[in-house]
């Protein structure tokens, strides 16, 4: 195992100066939390019984005597021990000599992965067998004392990074996955990302750390809640989703710049990369705009960014959200690369091709395409083709017509010879397409085409990446702010009732806000959503501070029951200020960021995808007697008695 200078790299940079805030009456306050947070590289060793740790000692510590406390890597032919921890390995040697046989003793009999403690003097290693790959290649420990201070039974693993082990087993045997370079370096990440965070948001720019409670009541609207009972009966807390109401109170309260790192909750089922319980950065302000709110957080990234990668470019573009959907077919477009939708409605206005022809004489019936680089040749080899129409024909209910632009090559499509010449230069025009690219083309309504080439443009993305095209450069960061989002979507189970598409709070964008009394489905809310390589990783909104709209609002447009947030209604006719905020996803920034495969993999006791915990067997049933304070009895389902059972 090679442990790079990583964490060198991410300690890095800690030492930059603070800028002063001055603010006049809370300036010595300030100063001294300034002060507080100036930081040097951090001393690794303080308070414990080692002298230094094993990743950090070179040629320049050559005849210190040194302690050193760590797990056994490995050993080799009993006159070497790897010895590793958080920072790295270091080789010791194991003394041969009758003198030293109790220490070669526990060096040669405990087995892989137990901790000892060596004490010894750094030596250099004989000249040509330095290990130029290990950052401690040119030094080794020659001890004198070795302490085993817990043995290792047979492990369920090895804690080798390269060795392939089950996500289940690593869940089950987590402490041990913990070992691993790369859960180390993506939690380490985590928490200096986080740090910088809030120096940033504290130290910087006067933001108040404050806690808010988990243990809350049903709010309507949003995601399905956990719930927590109560010893009264009937009463239920629920776990928050966020802190939504918490910080827009803390806001009426004249906290003016709240932030916490906050734990939500939303029971939304088995999805395989959300968690039932996740972090949140969140962010709320007083007496701000929009900029002022998108602003803030490409500062917060552009400081907390780590120094091992491409500096943060700030500004981020932004697109509307009509543009996202018309360009991307999603409201969280993967801007890393082109495959742009292109609306082709005119080039087809006389065609001889069915259904073309059909979804054009609808009212808003469109042609649209996308055009496949390199397509003819890497990707669309026949059962690409069948894969691709079954998709659209199971998912969306929409056909898709590939058009290979060398006429000879329309092997799989009779249709696409009803193309006329004319259309295909028109098309070529159109769509900058090249000799062996192809183009897949659908018709339909604007939203439907849109989202299915949407769709079929990261599939295709993925085949052709699978195919050995970069389409997506992994060290590329590529961040869009979508922003001008309905206020309001029609509800999936009832389309004629409406719900937020942000959440009940977000306020109307301002030219829009007499369309809340005639058409509110056509208002536009002041909602911005934070988008990084095809992934939402933020989304706020400016707020309603106004009682008497968000009344409206909840009541006759929601048609919500208002008596449930009687407490925030009350609060914003007590001088609410006008405010806004944002809450960035943790868990999925640090997952893009380290580029892990799953969300799993940037938390540290993580749940399955089932929201199980593998290792201590949580969610777990409850004697009947211990649910009587509850007033709870157990309904179990007619066909887990019998698996009860067994
Ligand atoms: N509370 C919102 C969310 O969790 C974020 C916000 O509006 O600030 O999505």
């Amino acid at each position: 195992m090679y442990f790079p200078s990583w964490l060198s790299q991410l300690y890095k940079g800690l030492s930059r100066p603070i800028r002063r805030t001055t603010q006049p009456i809370w300036c010595s306050l300030y100063r001294r939390l300034v002060q507080s947070s100036q930081r040097r590289n951090p001393e690794f060793n303080s308070f414990a019984v080692r002298t230094n740790t094993c990743g950090e000692l070179r040629s320049s510590h050559l005849g210190q005597e040194v302690t050193l406390c760590g797990w056994i890597q490995y050993r080799r032919q009993n006159t070497f021990l790897v010895l590793r921890d958080f920072h790295g390995l270091v080789q010791v040697v194991i003394p041969q000599d009758e003198s030293a046989a109790s220490v070669k003793k526990i060096l040669c009999e405990a087995p892989v992965e137990s901790v000892v403690r060596v004490s010894g003097t750094v030596i250099s290693r004989p000249a040509g067998q330095e290990n130029p790959k290990m950052p401690t290649g040119e030094i080794e420990i020659k001890v004198k004392t070795a302490e085993l201070l817990n043995a290792c039974k047979k492990l369920p693993f090895e804690i080798k990074d390269f060795m392939k082990k089950t996500e289940a087993l690593r869940l089950q045997y987590r402490y041990l996955d913990l070992r691993s370079f790369q859960m180390q370096y993506n939690l380490r990440l985590r928490s200096q990302m986080v740090m910088k965070m809030r120096e940033y948001l504290c130290n910087l720019h006067g933001f108040v750390d404050i806690e808010t409670p988990t243990l809350f009541k049903r709010t309507p609207g949003g995601a399905k809640e956990f719930l927590v009972p109560s010893r009264e009966p009937g009463k239920f807390y629920s776990l928050p989703q966020s802190p939504q109401q918490f910080k827009q109170l803390l806001m009426v309260g004249g906290l003016d710049r709240y932030f916490q790192v906050a734990r939500c909750y939303r029971d939304e089922g088995s999805r395989p990369d959300r968690q039932p319980e996740f972090t949140q950065i969140d962010i709320e302000m007083s007496f701000v705009d929009q900029t002022g709110i998108q602003s803030l957080i490409e500062g917060l990234l552009q400081y907390s960014w780590p120094n091992d990668k491409d500096p943060v470019v700030v500004p981020f573009p932004t697109v509307t959200f009509t543009e996202a959907l018309a360009t991307y077919g999603t409201d969280k477009p993967d801007t890393r690369f082109g495959m742009k939708i292109i609306d082709i409605s005119d080039v087809f206005g006389n065609t001889e091709i069915g259904f073309l022809q059909d979804a054009l004489s609808k009212p808003h019936g469109t042609v649209k395409a996308i055009c496949i680089p390199e397509g003819a040749v890497k990707i669309l080899k026949r059962k690409d083709i069948e894969s691709i129409r079954k998709f659209a024909a199971d998912h969306f209910n929409q056909e898709i017509l590939p058009v290979f632009l060398n006429a000879n090559r329309n092997w799989n499509s009779p249709v696409a010879n009803f193309i006329m010449e004319s259309q295909r230069l028109e098309l070529i025009r159109l769509m900058d397409t090249q000799e062996e690219d192809v183009v897949l083309l659908t018709a339909g309504e604007h939203n439907k085409a849109c989202s299915l080439l949407g769709k079929l443009r990261l599939e295709c993305a993925d085949l052709l990446e699978t195919r050995g095209m970069v389409l997506r450069d992994p060290t590329l960061f590529s961040f869009l702010w979508v922003v001008d989002f309905p206020l309001f979507l029609p509800k999936e189970e009832n389309p004629r009732e409406l719900e937020s598409a942000h959440h009940p709070f977000t306020a109307p964008h301002p030219s829009d806000i007499h369309l809340l009394y005639t058409e509110p489905k056509k208002a536009r809310s002041q909602h911005y959503d934070l988008v990084l390589n095809g992934n939402e990783i933020g989304g706020g909104s400016i707020r309603i501070h106004n009682a008497e709209l968000q009344r409206y609002i909840l009541a006759t447009l929601l048609k919500e029951d208002v008596k449930m947030l009687s407490h925030l209604l009350q609060a914003l006719d007590y001088g609410a200020p006008p405010h806004g905020g944002i809450a960035l996803g943790l868990d999925r920034l640090i997952c893009l960021v380290t580029g892990s495969p799953s969300i799993r993999d940037v938390i540290a006791f993580p749940k399955s995808f089932r929201g199980h915990d593998l290792m201590s067997n949580a969610p777990d049933s409850i004697p009947p007697e211990e649910l009587k304070p509850y007033h709870i009895r157990v309904s179990w389902p007619t066909d887990s008695k019998a698996e009860r059972a067994h």
